[in-house]
Parts: C-alpha cells; sequence; structure tokens
C-alpha cells in the first residue's frame, strides 16, 4: 500500500516552455485566426490539444501554411532553410525557439565560420538535433553515444562540440570525456549545453529516487527531458521508473508492494496533471511531500515583433 509521495522540486515547466505557450495563446488573441503553428510547440500531447482547441493548427511542414498567414516556430528550433522557406512564402514568422537553443544555434554557426567540425552531441530525428544541424550541415556531425566517437572521423584540424539541451548530464559528460580523449584539442562550451531546466529536474529526481519504490514521471513519448527523468531514476536506485501521460497511464501492477512513490514530470508537462497523480494517491491514504533541491526565477523576453503587434491591438 502506498504509504507516501515525494514530489521532486523542481519539475514541470521551464521558462523556454512557459514562453513558448504564452507566444501561441498571444498570437491567437493578436493575429487574424488561423494562426499556424509548424511541428508540436512544445513535446507535450495536452499543451498542445489544448492550443489547437483555442483555435492553433499545428503543420508539419511550411507548405501546409497559405501565403501570408501567421505561423510560430516551436521551443526547439528551426534551421536557417526554414526560416529562409518562410521569408519566400510571405509569412509572418513569430518565433517561440527557446533562446537556450537559440545560444546553441549560434555557437555552432561562430565554429562553422571558422572551418571547424562541430560535434553535436544529441539524439537523431529529434526536432531540437534537426534544427541545429541546419545551422551549419556540412560541418556538423552527430554523435549520440560513445560508440559513435569511436567511429567518428573528422577532416578538419579544428574540432568543437556542441551539445542537444536536454540529454543526460552523466551520458553527456562520458561521452565529452571519450570526445576530448580522441581529440585532444577539442573546444566547446565550459561544460555543455544542458539547460539549467534540464539539469535541475535530473538533480531533484536523482536525489528523490533512492527514496522511492516507484518513480512516476509525468510527460509525454517524444519529451527528450522526460525520458531523461525516467532514465535518472532507474540508474539511481528507483525499483522501477515509468513514464506516464497523465493519470490514466498509473498501472495496478505496478503498486503492488508499493510504498513510497515520487513523482516528477518533464519541461514540457503541466502542473494540473502532477496534480491530479498525486490527488489519485492521496486519495489512496499517502501523505505527500515536497523534496526541494533548488529554486528557480528564469523568465524570457517575448519576441519583439509580437510584442509590437500585441500593444497594436485595439482594446476591446
Ligand atoms: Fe529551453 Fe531547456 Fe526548456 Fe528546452 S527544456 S525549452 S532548452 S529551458
Amino acid at each position: 500500500m502506498v504509504e507516501k509521495v515525494i514530489l521532486a522540486a523542481p519539475r514541470g515547466f521551464c521558462a523556454g516552455v512557459v514562453r513558448a505557450i504564452d507566444i501561441v495563446n498571444i498570437a491567437l488573441q493578436t493575429y487574424p485566426k488561423p494562426v499556424y503553428v509548424r511541428k508540436e510547440i512544445v513535446h507535450n500531447q495536452h499543451v498542445v490539444q489544448e492550443l489547437r482547441e483555442k483555435g492553433a493548427i499545428f503543420v508539419e511542414e511550411l507548405e501546409e501554411v497559405p501565403s501570408g498567414k501567421t505561423v510560430i516556430f516551436s521551443a526547439h528550433g528551426v534551421s536557417p532553410a526554414v526560416r529562409e522557406d518562410a521569408r519566400l512564402r510571405n509569412l509572418n514568422v513569430i518565433d517561440a525557439t527557446c533562446p537556450l537553443v537559440t545560444k546553441v544555434h549560434l555557437e555552432a554557426g561562430r565554429y562553422a565560420k571558422k572551418d571547424y567540425t562541430i560535434v553535436l552531441i544529441g539524439h537523431q530525428g529529434h526536432d531540437e538535433v534537426v534544427g541545429t544541424m541546419g545551422v551549419a550541415p556540412e560541418n556538423i556531425r552527430l554523435v549520440e553515444d560513445i560508440d559513435d566517437v569511436e567511429s567518428l572521423t573528422v577532416d578538419t584540424p579544428k574540432v568543437a562540440y556542441i551539445t542537444q539541451t536536454t540529454l543526460s548530464l552523466n551520458d553527456t559528460r562520458q561521452i565529452i570525456e571519450a570526445l576530448r580523449a580522441k581529440f585532444p584539442h577539442i573546444e566547446g562550451p565550459a561544460a555543455d549545453d544542458i539547460c539549467y531546466a534540464t539539469q535541475n529536474r535530473q538533480m531533484a529526481v536523482r536525489q528523490m529516487a533512492g527514496q522511492t519504490d516507484l518513480v512516476l514521471v509525468v510527460g509525454s513519448t517524444n519529451s527528450s527531458n522526460s525520458n531523461r527523468l525516467v532514465e535518472e531514476a532507474e540508474k539511481c536506485g528507483a525499483k522501477q521508473a515509468y513514464l506516464i501521460d497523465d493519470v490514466e497511464g498509473i498501472r495496478p501492477e505496478w503498486l503492488q508492494e508499493v510504498r513510497t512513490v515520487g513523482i516528477s514530470s518533464g519541461a514540457s508537462a503541466p502542473e494540473n496533471l502532477v496534480k491530479e497523480v498525486v490527488q489519485f494517491f492521496r486519495a489512496k491514504g499517502a501523505k505527500v511531500e515536497e523534496l526541494v533541491t533548488t529554486t528557480e526565477n528564469v523568465q524570457f523576453n517575448l519576441p519583439k515583433n509580437l510584442v509590437r503587434d500585441m500593444q497594436a491591438v485595439p482594446a476591446s
């Protein structure tokens, strides 16, 4: 019987996700409908569905957006080719790329200009990785693990690395060590490009996991940072760890002989979904406590063109 729930903190929405969702909501009130969003604005099906119900139209590619309409780029960022395509299609672009992803794009651009081979540590096919690779497709080589480092060859004297923002801290450190061993002169950011939100959520889950029999991470299956939280929990002593979209995802067989449940959520998972999971256990008599490992107060500004257009809309 579950006696205790430990809630990891920080968890849930990061500043980049809050900004991206705000951008869609404001755009829906500022521009003539429909407003289009290229790709999932953030990787959470509940968030996407809620915005869809408010009128946002989600598309995979810009060719689905009629000329002259408003399109929002997702928090994961886009390649320069997509920006150019939007310009040629005369689209009104509102860019919800997280500023911490933009920082990685700028790093890639700087290295590419100086003819570096850029090793991008990340997951093949993830929207963020696709966008970052598009910044310098000729220069960037993707590595996903240490095996990829071993088989990597470069044909320039200068080599640098950059990383996806939502990776496992420990795995990335090991890959960077392997890169440094293979290319002693490799350059890169002081630590890595893993963002503050990913780091903080992983640290909180690590501290919590050892005190629990089961860890539940609220998040969608295509959310990179949420999947990493499940892996961290498994590595740090949780007997079981699962990713669930919402309370409906809890399976009764997971709860057998479980006394303490740890709960966290990915950076794109709304807190109301976590509350429903907590309520599920509270209703069974479990006590709830929060394990706070750090606090966050990061905020990002809205895109300037959105702020300008929003201020130009007459008050109703
Ligand atoms: Fe930005 Fe990190 Fe949030 Fe991604 S997880 S949107 S990089 S703050």
